[in-house]
C-alpha cells in the first residue's frame, strides 16, 4: 500500500498520553457521577468515525451541500429508530447538547417574555430550567414550582414535587408552557398530572427526560412521550450513547422544532455522533438493555439502604431512579459537599456536590452529594458490590484527614474496578 497522507502526521503523543491517563482513570476509580455512563465500544466507533468530515447543514433530502446521500440514510436511520423507541411521532437528532436541544424547543415553541413553569434550580431544576446564568432566562420569563417540605415521617417523608405549588402557579401565571423534569431528583416524575395541570390552564408541556431517558427507554420509567408536546433529552446519560441531545415531539411541532435547531441555533450537524446516537438507540431497544435499567434501579436502592445505614440522609426518603441525593448533615454536620467530593476523589470515588433543598450553603459548597448507579452498572456491577462502596464512602469520609486510611480506600476501590472494567476486552 502507498504511503498514506497522514504518515507524518499520524502520532500525537501530547494527546494520546492523556486519553490513555483518562482511560486509565476511568477504569481504575469508580465512576458515580449521575449523568454519566460507559459508552458501547460500537458508539465509540461510530463517534470517531469519518463522519466527521461530512458537512451536512439541513435535513434527510433538503441539504445545502453535496455528498449527503449517505449521511441522509444515516440520519434517517437515528430518526426512526428514535421513533420507534419512544413510539414518538417526529425526531430530531442533531441537537450537540441537551441544553441545545432545551433551548430550541423554547425558541420552537414560544415568543421572548412568554412565561415558562419550570422546577426551581435548588431543588433539582436544571440551568437551561431559567438560571439567571443561563441565556434562557434573558429570553423566557421563568416561574419555578419545587418539592413539599421535609418531613420525619418514614411514609411520606416529603420533598417530592409538589403538584400543588404546580397547579396554583401554573393558575397565577398562565404560562405558555410547563417543564417536566430534573437533573438532581430521585423519585420518578409522572407525565399525567403535569399534562392535566398544562391542559387546565392551556399551556403546551415539555419533558425534559436528560436524566431518565435511558430508563424510559428500558421500560424502567413512565414514558412521557403520550403525554408531552415535546419530549427533549441528552443521549449520553442513562441512554449510554454519544455525548449529545434529541428531541421528540408531536407531528403538528415537527417544523418549529426542525427550523430552530437548524437554522435556528446550530450549523452543521455532527453526522458522526449522529450516527453514534442510531448505534445507542438500537442499543436501547434489546431486551438486554431492559434487563440493564432494571438492575441500575435494583442497585440505587441497595446503595440507597446502604449509604442510609451508614448515617447518610436520603433527599425524599430514597430512590427511584439511578440516582441517589444525600444530605450530609446527620452523618457530619461540618461536612461539606465540597470536601466531600474532594475526599472521595483521592479515594478514587467520583461524585459531585449537589444542593439540597433549602440548602444553607451555596451551590460551589453545598450540604449534599449525588451519586448515581449507571456507569458501574454497564460495568457490571451488581448490589454487592454497591454496597461495599457505600461503606468505602463512609470510611472515607469518616477518616477524612487520614492519609492512610484514603490510601487503603482506594486500593480497594483499585480491586473492584479490576473485577468490573467495561473495557477489559476492548483495545484501545
Ligand atoms: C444534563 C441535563 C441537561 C443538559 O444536558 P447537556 O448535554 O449537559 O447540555 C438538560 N436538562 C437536564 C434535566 C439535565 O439533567
Amino acid at each position: 500500500m502507498d504511503a498514506s497522507p497522514f504518515d507524518e502526521w499520524i502520532r500525537d503523543d501530547e494527546v494520546t498520553s492523556l486519553l490513555r491517563r483518562d482511560w486509565e482513570r476511568q477504569t481504575t476509580t469508580i465512576q458515580l457521577i449521575a449523568s454519566e455512563n460507559f459508552a458501547s465500544p460500537a458508539v465509540l466507533a461510530a463517534t470517531g468515525s469519518i463522519l466527521t468530515n461530512k458537512y451536512a447543514e439541513g435535513y434527510p433530502g433538503r441539504r445545502y451541500y453535496g455528498g449527503n446521500q449517505i449521511v441522509d440514510e444515516v440520519e434517517d436511520l437515528a430518526r426512526r429508530r428514535l421513533c420507534a423507541l419512544l413510539g414518538a411521532e417526529h425526531a430530531n437528532v442533531q441537537p450537540h447538547s441537551g441544553a441545545n436541544a432545551n433551548v430550541a424547543v423554547y425558541q420552537a415553541l414560544l415568543q421572548p417574555g412568554d412565561t415558562i413553569l419550570a422546577m426551581r434550580l435548588d431543588q433539582g431544576g436544571h440551568l437551561t430550567h431559567g438560571s439567571p446564568a443561563s441565556i434562557t432566562s434573558t429570553f423566557w420569563n421563568f416561574v419555578s414550582y419545587g418539592v413539599t417540605p421535609r418531613s420525619d415521617d418514614p411514609s411520606a417523608p416529603g420533598e417530592v414535587i409538589d403538584f400543588d405549588n404546580v397547579r396554583e402557579l401554573a393558575l397565577a401565571h398562565r404560562p405558555r408552557m410547563i417543564v417536566a423534569g430534573a437533573t438532581a431528583y430521585a423519585r420518578i416524575i409522572d407525565p399525567v398530572p403535569f399534562r392535566e395541570i398544562a391542559d387546565e390552564v392551556g399551556a403546551l408541556l415539555m419533558f425534559d427526560s436528560a436524566h431518565v431517558a435511558g430508563l424510559i427507554a428500558g421500560g424502567s420509567h413512565p414514558n412521557p412521550v403520550p403525554y408531552a408536546d415535546v419530549v427533549a433529552f441528552t443521549t449520553h446519560k442513562t441512554l449510554r450513547g454519544p455525548r449529545g441531545g434529541a428531541i421528540v415531539s408531536r407531528a403538528e411541532h415537527a417544523k418549529a422544532i426542525d427550523a430552530a435547531v437548524f437554522p435556528g441555533q446550530q450549523g452543521g450537524p455532527l453526522e458522526h455522533v449522529i450516527a453514534a446516537k442510531a448505534v445507542a438507540f438500537r442499543e436501547a431497544s434489546l431486551a438486554n438493555f431492559a434487563v440493564y435499567t432494571e438492575q441500575i434501579l435494583t442497585n440505587a436502592r441497595a446503595f440507597a439502604r446502604a449509604l442510609a445505614a451508614e448515617g447518610f440522609r436520603l433527599v425524599s426518603g430514597g430512590t427511584e431512579n439511578h440516582m441517589v441525593l444525600l444530605d450530609l448533615g446527620p452523618f457530619d454536620s461540618e461536612l461539606t459537599g465540597k470536601v466531600a467530593q474532594e475526599t472521595l476523589d483521592r479515594a478514587g470515588i467520583t461524585t459531585n456536590r449537589n444542593t439540597i433543598p433549602d440548602d444553607p450553603r451555596s451551590a460551589f459548597v453545598t450540604s449534599g452529594l449525588r451519586v448515581g448507579t449507571a456507569a458501574e452498572t454497564t460495568a457490571g456491577m451488581g448490589e454487592r458490590e454497591f454496597t461495599q462502596i457505600a461503606a468505602l464512602m463512609a470510611r472515607a469520609l469518616r477518616q477524612r484527614d487520614d492519609g492512610e486510611v484514603l490510601t487503603a480506600v482506594r486500593a480497594e476501590v483499585a480491586e473492584l474496578c479490576g473485577r468490573f472494567n467495561p473495557y477489559a476486552n476492548f483495545t484501545r
